[in-house]
Parts: structure tokens; sequence; C-alpha cells
């Protein structure tokens, strides 16, 4: 097993803007990362210039101690695993697993030991004589890792593995791969455009925009302080919103009053004018429920409709922005792919919420969960 080490890596396809730009990542041995983003973020051109299925324009590929610029993919010992998982349907179980051995011609008494080690540590020892078509997509996907994990390689490569299943399988696969990760302790690459699979699989998340790395980091900090308006927006369902904001002593003004936030944040955003205040439809309750609301941080706001999940709550609130901030957030609607930003606020109550449409209601806000941005930079400031 090895650690990859990305430094500075970059790819130009032709004179455009590069697909992947001056990015850096360390991947620990061991360790499971995650390559997440929109659509042509770059995240599969930087995964195939790990395996060596794309020309690196500049910078560093190192697989432990080697430097694998150069290297053909075969001499990088790493193992992809697809998306479609590339088994061979006329092969059983056993020879797919076995694949890789009878092409380095290894002994049969070798391809039997390795193939029955893999079969088991991957529970797959009872389906042996079967055919692909006969197993179920997760066993699928066993064989496919088998096949990597006879070959020793240094590290498994995911490319959207999950992207064809639907949502129930898809859960169910999320948490097999997560848990074999762990136990086979290898090195692991996953690319996905999929925020819940980045921050269920991974130990750390490398978030990517148009060809650069935006935050490096493990879900929990993705989810708590993230680095600028994008990954704020990218990370967390639903969404963060995103509201204007100005910072008087230790209030925050919204559009719907003010909002007192800890003296240490008000301080980072002081004198900088209007900003974009970004909370989650989580940090905000009820204030008949919330037993935090003595604290202060309730604000009334017409409640334009309500949708009831029985566990929680939705109520959207509108709201007027100012050009200023309504330009940032078209921007970044465009950078999330359409992902919506909205001139709404989504609040999520608790299900025992009485709150109904059109009534004057009570919100309750944690001053402390807040984000205050630039909204020239898209820099968290707080
Ligand atoms: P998706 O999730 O849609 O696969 P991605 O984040 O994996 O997207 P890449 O496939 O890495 O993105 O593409 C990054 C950028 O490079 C995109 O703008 C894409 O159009 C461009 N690109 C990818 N492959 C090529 C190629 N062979 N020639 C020219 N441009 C390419």
């Amino acid at each position: 097993m090895a650690a990859i080490t990305m430094n500075n890596i970059v790819k130009k396809y032709g004179d455009g803007f590069p697909a992947v730009n001056d990015v850096s990542i360390d991947v620990a041995d061991g360790e499971f990362m995650i390559l997440v983003g929109p659509s042509g973020c770059g995240k599969s051109t930087l995964l195939r210039m790990i395996v060596g299925l794309e020309d690196i324009t500049s910078g560093d590929m190192m697989i432990g101690e080697r430097r694998v610029n150069d290297l053909a993919p075969r001499e990088r010992n790493l193992a992809m695993v697809f998306q479609n998982y590339a088994l061979y349907p006329h092969l059983t179980v056993y020879e797919n697993i076995a694949f890789p051995l009878r092409l380095a011609k290894k002994p049969d008494s070798e391809v039997d030991q390795l193939v029955r080690e893999a079969s088991a540590t991957l529970e797959l020892d009872e389906h042996l004589e079967r055919k692909p078509g006969n197993l179920s997509g997760g066993q699928r996907q066993r064989v496919a890792m088998g096949r990597a994990i006879v070959r020793q390689a240094d590290a498994f490569l995911f490319d959207e593995p999950l992207s064809n299943l639907d949502a129930k399988l898809r859960g169910q696969m999320r948490t097999e791969i997560a848990r074999l990760q762990k136990r086979l302790g290898i090195t692991t690459v996953y690319v996905t455009h999929d925020q819940t699979e980045a921050m269920t699989l991974g130990d750390r998340v490398a978030v990517l925009k148009r060809g650069i790395l935006q935050q490096l980091a493990t879900p929990r900090e993705l989810y708590e302080n993230p680095g600028n308006l994008f990954v704020a927006g990218f990370i967390g369902s639903p969404p963060m919103n995103f509201l204007p904001a100005t910072v008087e002593g230790t209030q925050v003004q919204l559009p719907f009053g003010s909002v007192e936030i800890p003296a240490d944040k008000a301080e980072r955003a002081a004198g900088r004018g209007l900003l974009i205040a970004g909370i989650r439809p989580e940090h905000f309750e009820d204030a008949s429920l919330a037993a935090e609301a003595r604290s202060g941080s309730t604000f009334s706001a017409k409640v334009d409709a309500v949708e009831w999940l029985g566990n929680e709550t939705y109520a959207y609130i509108p709201f007027e922005a100012p050009d200023e901030v309504k330009q940032q957030l078209q921007q970044l609607e465009k950078d999330l792919d359409g992902e919506a930003m909205r001139t709404q606020l989504v609040v999520s109550l608790d299900g025992a919420s009485r709150i109904t449409e059109g009534q004057d209601a009570e919100i309750w806000v944690d001053g402390r969960r807040i984000h205050l941005f630039d909204p020239a930079t898209g820099e968290n400031l707080t």
C-alpha cells in the first residue's frame, strides 16, 4: 500500500482553460480520499492522471516514493474499479477475480490461494461458480474489488461507481464500500459529484471547481467551516441559505431583523459593509420549541409555504436581496451547475412545530452557526 501525493498538478487540453489547475493533494497511506465537484470540475481528469490514462501537463504525481508521471498504467500498480465494473459476463466469479493473475501467468496453486483469500474477505466464497449476470449489483461490485485485491495493488481508484444504481442500492453499496475500505485499509481515491457520497465515505474530501481545489478537509470541517461560498453551497442538503447582511457591533442585520453573533466572528467581519450571510436550514427553529430562544436571537417573519414531513417541517420565507448579492448568488448558481440559489429562506423546524402558511412566525436562529462571506471574493470571513 502507498500514499499518493499530487504536487501542483496541471492538465491542459489544447489552449483552453486548464481542466486541472495547480492542484496539490496528499492522500495518506490507507486513507479514503474523495474528489468531488460539479460536472466539468476536473475530478475525472485528476483520477485518470493518477492511474496513467491521461498525460500530466506539469507537476509531480508520486505513489509512495516513486514519481510516476512517465510510467505506464500497468507499472503504477493501482487498481481502477469502473462504474460498470468491467466484469467478463461469460466467466465465473472465480475466473473474473483470477483474471489479472492469469494474465500475469501465475501458477494455478497461487491463483487458487489468492482468489480464495480475496473471496473470503469479500464474502463471495459461495458465489465463485456463478456468472456476473446472476449477481446483485453489490456482489458485482465486490467481484470488481476482488480483482483489484488479488493484484495486491497499492491503491483503489473509483470513478463514480454507484451512479448507475437506484437510490436504495446506492445507499447499501455506500455502506459496503466504506466497510470494506476500512477493513482492507487500502489507500482509496473516489470520484463523485454526489455530496452525500462524499460526506459519508471520505476520511477527507477535496472539493473542486473548474479545475481548482477549493478546500481539502474532513466532511465535518467542510460542513462546519466551509472556506468559501462555493463549498458552503455545495455541501449540505437542503443547501445553505444565503442572505444579505451587515454587521454592527455583535449584531448581524438580516432582511428579517438582527441576530446576535459571537464577538470573535463579528470582529472578523467588522467594517466590511454589505456581506452575504450563510445559514443552514437546520440552524433555525420554531421559537416556541427552541430551548435556546431565551438567548434572544429570534425574529418574526411571514411564512409563505410550509411542508410537514413528520420528523421535520420546512417553512419558506421570501426576502429581497440587493443586486450586489443577487449577482454573486447567480454566479454561484452557475458554478453549482444549477443547484437552486433562492431568494427565499428555507428553514427546517422540528416536526412538532405548528407553524402554518401565511402566519407571522417567531423563528429562532443559532447565531453561533452563521457564516459571513465577502460578496466580492466569496471567502468565508468567519
Ligand atoms: P463529469 O462529472 O461531467 O465527468 P468531471 O468533473 O469529471 O466531470 P472532467 O471530465 O475531468 O470533469 O473534465 C474537466 C474539463 O476538461 C471539462 O471542461 C471537460 O470538458 C474537459 N475535458 C475532459 N476531457 C477532455 C478531452 N479529452 N479533451 C478536451 N477537453 C476535455
